[in-house]
């Protein structure tokens, strides 16, 4: 079987750690920055950063529409933290201006843990895995509203409300947290299989 080459968005983020993941996962990893590099790719990685400035260097490398189009068409993608963000359809606390690829039928509120509490790390259950998964939040966002097509994989409770922190729906997968930073390939895994499925 040949290896799945999949894109890791190259604009801004932890785009060295997704890519190195990808690799160890048994895929081929390739820089996404411009249009012409969306061809020939299995499925993206859109990583962890900043995502106003994700979407503002989108818009200026002419990315944002070819992207969004690609996602449209089953493109399947996987977004970790600022990359959860962009898939969103609708965000809370949204800085002014700021748009997203959409796809993902969920309300995604930024920076969700609190602006106090910047990162933290907490052990986290995926019903479907047996060991817990050892998450690192920075950050992070959370999911406030899914829509019933939408997949809860693993939530984090707040003040007795669960929050979903990885969600799948069809093609797209999407987590608050960081794997790429752990050395636990499960979720890297788990995307790679769904575009071994789709292809
Ligand atoms: N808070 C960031 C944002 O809104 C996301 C943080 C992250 O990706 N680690 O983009």
């Amino acid at each position: 079987m040949t290896a799945p080459r999949i894109g890791v968005l190259a604009l801004q983020g932890d785009v060295r750690e997704h890519a190195h993941a990808l690799e160890r996962s048994g895929t081929r990893a390739l820089r996404v920055r411009r249009e012409a590099e969306l061809r020939g790719i299995q499925g993206i990685v859109l990583p962890g950063g900043e995502s106003t400035v994700i979407d503002k260097l989108l818009r200026a490398f002419g990315l944002f529409e070819p992207l969004r189009a690609a996602l449209r068409a089953g493109l399947p993608a996987y977004g970790s933290c600022a990359g959860m963000i962009l898939l969103a359809d609708r965000l809370a606390d949204a800085a002014a201006g700021q748009q997203t690829l959409g796809g993902l039928d969920v309300t995604v509120r930024r920076n969700a843990f609190g602006r106090q509490v910047d990162s933290f790390e907490q052990d986290i259950r995926y019903a479907a895995w047996p060991a817990p998964v050892h998450a690192v939040f920075i950050r992070a966002p959370w999911v406030e509203q899914a829509g019933h097509d939408v997949e809860v994989l693993a939530s984090v409770e707040r003040e007795g409300t669960a929050y979903p922190v990885a969600v799948r729906q069809g093609a797209l997968l999407a987590t608050s947290f960081h794997p790429e930073v752990t050395g636990d390939l499960r979720v890297h895994e788990q995307f790679v299989e769904m575009v071994r499925e789709r292809g």
